[in-house]
């Protein structure tokens, strides 16, 4: 049996920033990973081909953060290895690209007259109170605060294939929290004006790791062990002993391992199942399908959103466009996300079938690559989102309510605690669920699991 002080599930982000904290603080502290490298959803898988390498990460990301300690944080674990990148995206729609964010000028030069209409007709009728905003669902909040027109055309179809339910089972909470503008009032100020504060969907520069955000984790777990804290990879938890109001042992299938406390950082249902609760909650998943190509450049852009229902990805990134390190000299390369199910068609489908799908999509779409494409291959994630359906709420609170009871546990990061958080903010949560290990009082388990309320996430600044 191995005892420490703390006990951590999960080398995400998360669970390594509040190993490192408590390392500093001379606690004795064993990390276990069921994967066989650190990361989580932070991490960059490489295609190598030939002696050529493509980096992808899970998604593409960007940090941004308003909080000045963590930058800080981040530029010393990364040193040189931090740059900042500049963003650039736009939206497909029905054969026209969109410039994102949406602006008047741009607007009026490409969306087709019917919907132009349309929508100053849903404009009028919102300004004079003909609709009220209605938060029963994600379809009401829309509708009722961009009107039918844009609903029907771009928050609808787009909605729907990213999470797989009809839009109208889904929480109006996923708008509130993941669309920056209040409503169409919020848009024409937005469109007229530019607007002071910057939402996180509009923040142009970021930081990004030179070699791709897998860097961040890679560096953590070094600064860690060099504290003194252990990591275990390959080293999946599978069951706890418990009783009352007290974890006793946590059992992976080699070990036993023994904590006076532990941060747990896997999936919140997974947790809780494990402890003898049925959440009910789920989570929505991601394949990668990620293409090395023989060009020097596929578009100017970071993200293409692929508004269309009947085409399979929801985004198109070209990982150069965040840094040229990203693939081989002269060459460039672009990564598809494409939302499914854990074991349904998309999930369990071989990559060659895939690649035909997607090469007969990329062409509806008008990027003649076909005979471009160097190498392929693609990973997926079972947690890429949190499926926040109509009563997820609930649901989640019951969870936490049962959790609670542990006295000795305290849950952290994007999965841990079942919120739609970006890395800054699970950060920020493995941080603070080891403070109050190391008796700061002012953070409650609540705080953690609610730390940045759905305003703060999406204003939050860059200081980039
Ligand atoms: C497509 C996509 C794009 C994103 N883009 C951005 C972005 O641009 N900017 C941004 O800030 N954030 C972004 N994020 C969010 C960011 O990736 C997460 O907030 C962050 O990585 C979460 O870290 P974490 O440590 O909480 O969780 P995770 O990274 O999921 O870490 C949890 C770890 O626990 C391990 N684990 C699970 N179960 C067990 C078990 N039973 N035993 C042992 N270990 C276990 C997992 O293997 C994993 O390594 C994005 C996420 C996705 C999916």
């Amino acid at each position: 049996m191995k005892k420490s002080d703390v006990l951590i599930i999960g080398g995400g982000v998360a669970g390594l920033m509040a190993g490192i904290e408590l390392a500093k603080n001379n606690k004795k502290v064993i990390l276990l990973e069921k994967e066989n490298m650190v990361g989580g959803q932070c991490k960059t898988e490489v295609l190598e081909s030939g002696d050529e390498t493509y980096r992808f990460d899970y998604g593409g990301h960007r940090f941004i953060t308003n909080n000045e300690v963590l930058l800080s944080f981040v530029e010393e674990v990364l040193g040189d290895d931090l740059l900042i990148a500049k963003r650039s995206s736009v939206i497909l729609h029905q054969n026209r690209i969109y410039e994102y964010p949406l602006n008047l000028k741009n607007l009026l030069k490409v969306a087709p007259l019917k919907l132009l209409l349309g929508a100053s007709l849903d404009t009028l009728k919102i300004l004079l109170k003909l609709i009220k905003p209605n938060d029963s669902d994600f379809k009401s909040w829309i509708s009722s605060r961009f009107g039918k027109t844009l609903y029907e055309n771009f928050f609808g179809p787009y909605t729907e294939k990213l999470w797989g339910v009809k839009p109208e089972k889904l929480s109006a909470d996923w708008a509130g929290q993941r669309i920056s503008l209040i409503d169409l009032k919020d848009v024409i100020k937005k469109l007229l004006f530019k607007n002071k504060k910057t939402a996180r969907t509009y923040a142009i520069s970021y930081r990004y790791p030179k070699y791709g955000f897998g860097g961040l984790p890679k560096k953590m777990a070094e600064k860690f062990i060099s504290l003194g804290g252990e990591i275990i990879l390959n080293e999946a938890v599978e069951s706890f002993t418990y009783k009352d109001n007290k974890i006793q042992l946590v059992h992976t299938k080699n070990s036993i391992y023994e904590a006076n406390q532990i941060i747990s950082t896997m999936p919140l249902n997974e947790m809780s199942t494990k402890l003898g609760f049925e959440s009910g909650l789920k989570f929505r998943s991601l394949r990668f399908l990620c293409l090395g190509l023989d060009i020097e450049d596929f578009s100017p852009h970071t993200w293409q959103y692929v508004s269309d229902y009947d085409l399979l990805p929801t985004r198109i990134q070209e990982p150069k466009r965040r840094s040229s390190s990203m693939s081989p000299k002269g060459k460039s390369s672009i990564m598809l996300e494409i939302p499914c199910n854990k074991n349904d068609e998309i999930w369990n489908m071989n990559e060659d079938k895939l690649l035909e799908l997607v090469k007969k999509d990329l062409k509806k779409l008008k990027f003649e690559i076909e005979d471009k494409i160097v190498d392929y291959f693609s990973f997926s994630t079972e947690h890429a989102y949190t499926l926040m359906d109509i009563d997820y709420s609930e649901k989640r609170d019951k969870t936490i309510d049962y959790l609670n009871n542990f006295q000795n546990l305290i849950m952290a990061g994007r999965q841990g605690t079942f919120r739609y958080i970006f890395l800054d903010t699970a950060m920020e949560t493995g941080l603070m669920a080891a403070q109050k290990i190391l008796n700061d009082e002012s953070h409650t388990k609540e705080k953690i699991y609610n730390h940045r309320n759905e305003k703060t996430v999406i204003e939050t600044k860059s200081v980039a």
